[in-house]
């Protein structure tokens, strides 16, 4: 087997293509604390999540050692249109750097989402179809995750309107008209059709929108409306459940070829994309059957885990969600105007902050100028223009590559390249042009955010 050469691009086959998601939080020595009700202090219950959530992503976002679920045969059948993602060995990328490792990337960005977003877009919007609900509700930042739920509402029959972060609604307009084809409502965020935007209008009205403010309009919306629910495309526990598929997927396809990751290689924003790719890879190394490196790669304008404080935060600005435990900046923190939307969130996954505390990952912060300089490097060696985000994950895995060259270690590195940047060209012509600028908050000017931090253990 390990004599055979190995392709440019690994595809599974339909008969390969993993049928349960993989819930690393079974195999997790010790789990991530609790959800809490911030009304009663409490951990949240299947039914304090239903008037939020479809009853059966309640119950996933809770199913703490439900080591398996089933993947709808529905859900397979659009699953089967766009994958399995193609695992590519870029092999061009390893000559350029002149480097003994190999560097493989699982590639999400083959569907009009342009993103692995769809993936959990598809299963959200399927479980609240079968539950007889009729809208959905939700955020998006870059509109990534709009565009795929979008897509998933269109395809099951659903109404879904959007809440998009203004400074991206501003930057990409046309994501707006692509939600639009699809059916979707898209208001730019904070908007003057919720109270919880309209208050933050009053107070601010050239506040160009954040992530958590978003959320509070979605949700809102989503609770006051009949037969509506909200959906959320990162940071829950569901969401990483989903994502699995992108981990599940990259193993089997290394396995074809006698193949393990040393070090495994995500960016991170809410954390789904880098806890799906790891899932299996993170069981071994808990297990002991292996012990790769895994490193997340955020932004240096938006530091959760490298800066950010392991406590109890609300998901949202206008304080309505439970309260997770996780790596945060404050759910006050205002973002900069960074052009990786998708990573502009001031928490992180309560699975990966518990994984990062416990000291089964690393995490580093990189600035957006030598993001975008390896972005254009891979885009040229590659042929895949890149989504700044996935960029993130570019520049470490360039570095990583970069030190085996000195050091002579002919080391597998994976890293996950999350989708394409066709709706980013301000900001590839912001760095062309030479006018891209790093911003790298001061303590100051994070402690706003850590000061919003609700006072629990
Ligand atoms: C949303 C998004 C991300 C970041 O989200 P995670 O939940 O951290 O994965 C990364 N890349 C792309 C292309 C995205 O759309």
């Amino acid at each position: 087997m390990s004599t055979k050469r190995i392709p440019h691009r690994i595809y599974l086959t339909e008969d390969q293509l993993p049928t349960q998601y993989y819930n690393l939080r079974a195999d997790m020595k010790e789990l991530p604390d609790p959800m809490l009700n911030p009304g009663t202090g409490q951990p949240v219950v299947p039914e304090d999540l239903y008037p939020v959530f479809a009853q059966e992503l309640a119950k996933q976002e809770l199913a703490d050692r439900t080591r398996h679920f089933d993947i709808p045969d529905e859900v397979m059948d659009i699953y089967r249109i766009y994958r399995p993602s193609p695992l590519c060995r870029a092999y061009n990328l390893e000559k350029a750097l002149d480097t003994p490792a190999k560097i493989y990337y699982k590639f999400e960005g083959n569907n009009t989402s342009g993103s692995h977003k769809l993936n959990s877009a598809i299963p959200q919007a399927y479980y609240a179809k079968m539950e007889g609900l009729t809208g959905l509700t939700t955020e998006t930042g870059a509109g990534q995750w709009g565009t795929a739920m979008a897509e998933a509402c269109a395809y099951f029959g659903l109404d879904l309107t959007v809440y998009m972060v203004k400074v991206s609604f501003n930057q990409k307009p046309f994501r707006k008209a692509i939600m639009e084809t699809f059916g979707a409502k898209v208001f730019a965020s904070p908007s003057d059709t919720t109270n919880a935007g309209r208050t933050i209008l009053a107070a601010d009205p050239d506040n160009s929108g954040s992530l958590g403010v978003a959320i509070s309009e979605a949700l809102e919306v989503a609770v006051t409306t009949e037969g509506y629910r909200y959906v959320l495309g990162s940071v829950l526990n569901q969401v990483l459940l989903h994502q699995s598929v992108i981990g599940l997927e990259s193993e089997k396809a290394l396995e074809l070829y006698d193949e393990y990751p040393d070090i495994i290689i995500g960016c991170a924003g809410g954390g789904s994309n880098l806890g799906g790719l790891i899932a299996p890879f993170m069981r071994d190394k808990i297990q002991g059957t292996h012990d790769p490196r895994i490193i997340a790669i955020e932004p240096a304008s938006c530091p959760s885990f490298t800066r950010g404080k392991y406590a109890y935060d609300f998901c949202d600005t206008g304080k309505m969600t439970p309260l997770a435990k996780m790596y945060t900046l404050g759910s006050g923190f205002k973002p900069s105007a960074n052009h990786a939307g998708g990573l502009r969130y001031h928490g992180m996954s309560p699975i990966l902050s518990k994984l990062y505390h416990d000291g089964y990952m690393e995490a580093r912060s990189v600035e957006q100028t030598s993001v975008f300089e390896a972005a254009k490097m891979f885009a040229k060696l590659e042929t895949i223009l890149p989504a700044p985000e996935s960029a993130h994950a570019i520049r470490g895995a360039v570095d990583e590559a970069l030190k085996c060259k000195e050091t002579g270690e002919e080391k597998t590195i994976l890293f996950g390249l999350t989708g394409t940047g066709y709706f980013d060209m301000t900001a590839y012509q912001a760095s062309n042009d030479g006018t891209m600028s790093d911003y790298v908050p001061t303590d100051e000017d994070l402690q706003p955010g850590f000061d919003s931090l609700p006072n629990i253990g």
